[in-house]
């Protein structure tokens, strides 16, 4: 039996990012993932700057590496079909990267020991420790396995019961020289496209070579047909090159303040999408992905697991009282579409609320990353 302080079950941003955390903070470290690396996720893949500045990854060393990393200066934004706000920055305000770079970049250089095409597949306690799959012993667990995370399953398993789960397609190809020359969202502009029902938005992201085009809604029903219909509405715009693959990937996710699966419990800690954590205004998950997995780090060190839950409420705010509602919340129904339009073709409300508040999060610093 190979004996550590922590077994991180999961090898995406937050269970790197947590693994790599604790192991600087002097823990040995097991994490498992059932997938051999580099995999793909499915995600836009843009990303705010304050991630770089925690994980202390430098944009230039890592593009050096030959990966992906398109800086972002901007966004457009409308109501679908309406007419667009373009948004726009002197200074790079996110980045757009591919998962299956970033996620095998920061798996590789956690420090963790890494089990790699191997999957939880027994979980037990024995004597206040736990032992996973028969062979890895330690007192803590953290369930970083994503949406379908197998410990937020087993140790919450009524959580999901009640939780709304936000539903997502996308399709991501690498563009031909001829695409690229052709195609007219610019890498450093993507594209939002806000559902006159303001129950989710599409989007259009150009990063380096590759294109991807997404939907993800809040109301799960139907949604093939709203992706169908909004990849009618960017053919009808000229915005997808011929030849666009069809074949759409889907997955889902549930936003901060929405469930209660918990962040904390006996022997384990929940972080990213285990626990439930996108924004809920954005649905950007990798953000608070990385910041839970340094957050519960610290609270492994300390030995104080319900420290984390403390830590991640003064950070996003109190989980049964989150951030604030989306806009469709504060409109009354009978004038919403009229006003929605009106507000998202404004070039002022698109900066402020949209862009700088609920997509980018200017106000808020990065967590120091020690
Ligand atoms: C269509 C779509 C677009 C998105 N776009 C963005 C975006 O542009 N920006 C953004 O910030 N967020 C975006 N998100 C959200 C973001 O992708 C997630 O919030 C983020 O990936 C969460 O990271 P994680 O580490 O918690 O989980 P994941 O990235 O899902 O990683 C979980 C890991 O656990 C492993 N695992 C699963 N089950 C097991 C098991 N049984 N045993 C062992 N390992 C297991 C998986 O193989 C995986 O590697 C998007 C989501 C979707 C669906």
């Amino acid at each position: 039996m190979d004996e550590f302080d922590a077994i991180v079950v999961g090898g995406g941003p937050a269970g790197s990012t947590c693994a790599w955390q604790a192991e600087r903070l002097g823990l040995r470290v097991a994490l498992l993932d059932a997938k051999q690396f580099p995999r793909d996720k499915v995600c836009a893949g843009w990303v705010t700057p304050q991630i770089l500045a925690e994980l202390e990854l430098d944009a230039h060393e890592y593009a050096a590496g030959g990966r992906v990393i398109q800086p972002i200066r901007g966004f457009e934004v409308s109501l679908a079909g309406g007419k667009p706000a373009r948004v726009t920055y002197p200074e790079v305000v996110s980045y757009g990267i591919l998962r299956c770079e970033l996620d095998a970049y920061l798996l590789g250089r956690s420090g963790a020991k890494l089990f790699l095409g191997e999957p939880l597949r027994t979980l037990a306690r024995d004597g206040g420790a736990w032992v996973v799959n028969g062979a890895l012993r330690a007192p803590v667990l953290v369930g970083a396995g994503g949406h379908f995370c197998p410990v937020s399953r087993q140790l919450a398993p009524d959580a999901r019961a009640t939780e709304p789960v936000i539903a997502a397609q996308e399709v991501e190809f690498a563009l031909d020289a001829e695409q690229a020359r052709r195609c007219p969202v610019s890498p450093e502009v993507p594209e939002l496209f806000f559902e006159r029902d303001l129950r989710g938005y599409a989007w259009l992201v150009r990063k380096g070579p590759v294109l991807n085009v997404g939907i993800g809604r809040q109301d799960t029903h139907d949604l093939s047909g709203h992706a169908q219909r909004f990849l009618a509405l960017c053919e009808s715009l000229g915005k997808l090159p011929p030849r666009t693959p069809p074949k759409r990937h889907g997955h889902a996710y549930v936003l901060y303040g929405q469930t209660p699966r918990p962040l904390a419990g006996d022997g384990f800690v929940l972080v990213g999408d285990s626990a439930g954590l996108a924004w809920p205004q954005s649905g950007e998950g990798i953000r608070p992905a990385v910041e839970s997995g340094l957050l519960a780090a610290r609270a492994l060190a300390a030995q104080d697991l319900e420290s984390y839950a403390r830590a991640m409420e003064a950070r996003f705010g109190r989980r049964d009282r989150p951030l604030g509602p989306g806009l469709s919340d504060h409109l009354p129904a009978r004038i919403r579409p009229w006003l929605v339009e009106k507000l998202l073709g404004n070039a002022l409300f698109a900066r402020r609320v949209v862009v700088d508040g609920w997509f980018l999060h200017r106000g808020q610093a990065a967590l120091p990353s020690r």
